[in-house]
């Protein structure tokens, strides 16, 4: 029988509920509808469907428009038919599939890598690996705007976690100055593209710094891989780094790549180690055939056409630029992650709800995914975005924060 709990018991044990209640009744003390977990009938692209209206989009980050490209779903589909919807093992067991090894050799090929290893998350796949390769004694550093996946990892790894002010190296050079000799091994982790403002990490001042240093230098490509360099091969073409010089690139393949999996890769050796011993890996089921297929699929299509990944960064550029003459606050960032900040949650959330009204879909983001004074909408572009449904975006936008 269901166990009964009197409401203060729930109150005292958990005082997390009523935080949280707290927070959501925000959008209904401005009476404006729950921004979280709305439900879209159908696919995010240049548009999406909300209650029966089509809305131009900037919610999502397929960044290339292919999540519904027809190659794409037939492969995912096929792979389903061939390997049914699950591989129903751990990859080391019996859950390999021929699928996940040509991904893997690609992933790596597109990267200049030796190898790469694949998981289920991007989420999964930086807490596993940090926290699996880091140990108590080791010190990361990571810039203060790091994924929550890289801060969780380190945590779990039980190392010593220091942020750096956001992509200030010289306050990077110095925690490494003062406190690397006293750790055994030191992981300087950041992101090709910043996932709140758009903006980039400085790959050659880092690689510098890796030589001078000797740490081992972790890229987050979520937002970098398929958006950054001219055929869209992520932070170390945009930067022409090589691929030897950062040890881990790790990424994701939900966002350009149209599915859903993360990867690390790096040199043959330690990915080896990695395919062999981190737990997340080891003990957890191996991709989905639809996804590994899917993101195969995208691989190739992002291989074959780089002419989306030049329409990606034109219309990056077009809406940066009738943004900031429109007077927004965009921020420094060239990538296709657009923040308009707006100076509180509330704000953000009546914005949001007056961009709607206006027809287009933008995602506040507040408290706590930021902290309130840097609240935000935040655009993704995509390369399917029409240049005439970024100028009536701006349009609507300045027309909205002169009144707000
Ligand atoms: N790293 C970064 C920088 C991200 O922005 C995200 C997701 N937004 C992730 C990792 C996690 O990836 P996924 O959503 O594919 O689990």
């Amino acid at each position: 029988p269901p166990v009964a709990h009197t409401e203060p018991l729930v109150d005292d044990r958990l005082p997390e509920l009523a935080a949280l209640g707290d927070r959501l009744s925000l959008a209904e003390r401005l009476g404006v509808p729950n921004p979280y977990f709305v439900a879209h009938d159908g696919a995010l692209g240049a548009t999406t469907v909300v209650d029966g209206a089509e809305l131009i989009d900037f919610s999502g980050y397929d960044y290339l428009g292919l999540a519904t490209d027809p190659a794409v779903v037939a492969a995912a589909a096929e792979a389903v038919a061939r390997y049914g919807t699950s591989v129903s093992a751990s990859r080391v067991a019996s859950g390999e599939r021929p699928l996940h090894r040509d991904l893997e050799a690609e992933i790596a090929d597109l990267l200049g890598a030796e190898a790469a290893l694949t998981m289920v998350s991007g989420h999964a796949t930086n807490v596993g690996v940090l926290g699996h390769l880091l140990r108590p004694g080791d010190l990361a550093l990571h810039d203060a705007l790091a994924h929550d996946s890289i801060l969780q990892g380190i945590r779990l790894s039980g190392a010593s976690r220091r942020p750096f002010p956001h992509n200030d190296l010289a306050a990077l050079d110095r925690l490494l100055t003062d406190l690397a000799p006293r750790h055994r091994r030191v992981v300087v982790a950041v992101e090709g593209v910043y996932s709140m403002d758009g903006d980039l990490a400085d790959l050659p001042a880092l690689v510098e710094l890796r030589r001078r240093h000797g740490f081992l230098l972790y890229v987050d490509e979520a937002h970098s891989v398929g958006v950054l360099g001219a055929t869209g091969r992520g932070a170390g073409e945009h930067w022409d780094v090589a691929a030897s010089d950062v040890d881990i690139w790790m990424g994701t393949l939900s966002k350009a790549l149209a599915s859903c999996g993360g990867y690390v890769a790096g040199e043959a050796r330690l990915i080896e180690y990695l395919r062999y011993t981190t737990p997340g890996f080891v003990y957890s089921v191996g991709l989905p055939p639809a996804a590994g297929a899917a993101a195969l699929a995208a691989l190739r299509r992002l291989r074959a056409e780089p002419g989306r990944v030049a329409r990606l960064t034109a219309n990056t550029a077009l809406f940066r630029r009738l943004a900031a003459e429109a007077g927004l606050a965009v921020g420094s960032g060239t990538a296709p992650v657009v923040p308009v900040l707006t100076g509180g949650s509330s704000g953000a959330l009546l914005l949001a709800d007056r961009m709607r009204r206006r027809g287009v879909n933008v995602q506040p983001i507040l408290y706590p995914a930021v902290e309130d004074s840097a609240a935000r909408l935040r655009f993704f572009i995509n390369a399917s975005h029409t240049p005439q449904q970024l100028e009536d975006t701006v349009a609507a936008l300045a027309a909205e924060v002169a009144s707000l």
